[in-house]
């Protein structure tokens, strides 16, 4: 599946915040967000325009793909698919992105970005409930076991993030030294950390 390959932090400048996108280089003094906190191609921040509901409804849209790290047409499949849930269509969103395998290796602590983790899960690190997984959007379940292969363990990468880790949220667990991780419940919303409006989402595609 096919992912942007352009600057990282070109996308939040455009956002207009911090998406989070380099690991550690977002919390340090280099991010471009803090240094010129104005969209890129414009000098100033004082040519923003003034925006209209649809702007509004359409940019965050964008911060939700760009969070996760998805092109526009399989966020639309997403969106389809949290449409035809039961539950809270916005909420039902999240939750498709987030039980990402990429994400949850992401939020594991086992890469320190979600696009490290699309690497380390292409490269067949992973293993899930005992089988090799290599499919970033595989959809992982409840109680599902995320486990670094044997072959893996010894990976730089993977233990400095675990070391920089600071706290990963109550819907899953993880142990540092067996390198193994668990989705002990699919997250709500209010355990879901990321700081968007998916409700305006659910007004765009609903024009
Ligand atoms: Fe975004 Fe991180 Fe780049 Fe800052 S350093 S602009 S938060 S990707």
């Amino acid at each position: 599946m096919a992912v942007y390959h352009g600057p990282k932090c070109r996308q939040c400048r455009r956002e207009g915040t911090k998406l989070m996108l380099k690991g550690e280089r977002c919390n340090s003094e280099k991010c471009a967000v803090d240094r010129r906190p104005f969209p890129p191609g414009m000098r100033t921040s004082k040519r923003r325009r003034a925006a209209t509901e649809y702007n509004t409804q359409l940019r965050e849209k964008q911060k939700i793909r760009r969070i996760y790290g998805i092109l526009e047409r399989q966020f639309s499949l997403y969106f389809e698919t949290a449409s035809k849930s039961s539950g809270v269509t916005g909420e039902a969103l999240l939750q498709l992105l987030e039980t990402r395998l990429d994400n949850i290796v992401y939020r594991l602590g086992f890469a320190p970005s979600r696009s490290s983790a699309r690497q380390l899960v292409l490269h067949n690190h992973f293993t899930v409930n005992g089988k090799k997984v290599n499919i970033p959007s595989y959809r992982v379940k409840g109680n599902d076991i995320i486990q670094v292969r044997p072959k893996s363990e010894k990976l730089e990468l993977i233990h400095s993030s675990l070391k920089a880790m600071k706290e990963i949220p109550d819907w899953l667990t993880v142990d540092k030294v067996k390198l193994t991780g668990q989705v002990v419940r699919i997250p709500d919303r209010a355990s879901i950390p990321v700081n968007v409006q998916e409700q305006l989402v659910v007004e765009l595609y609903s024009r």
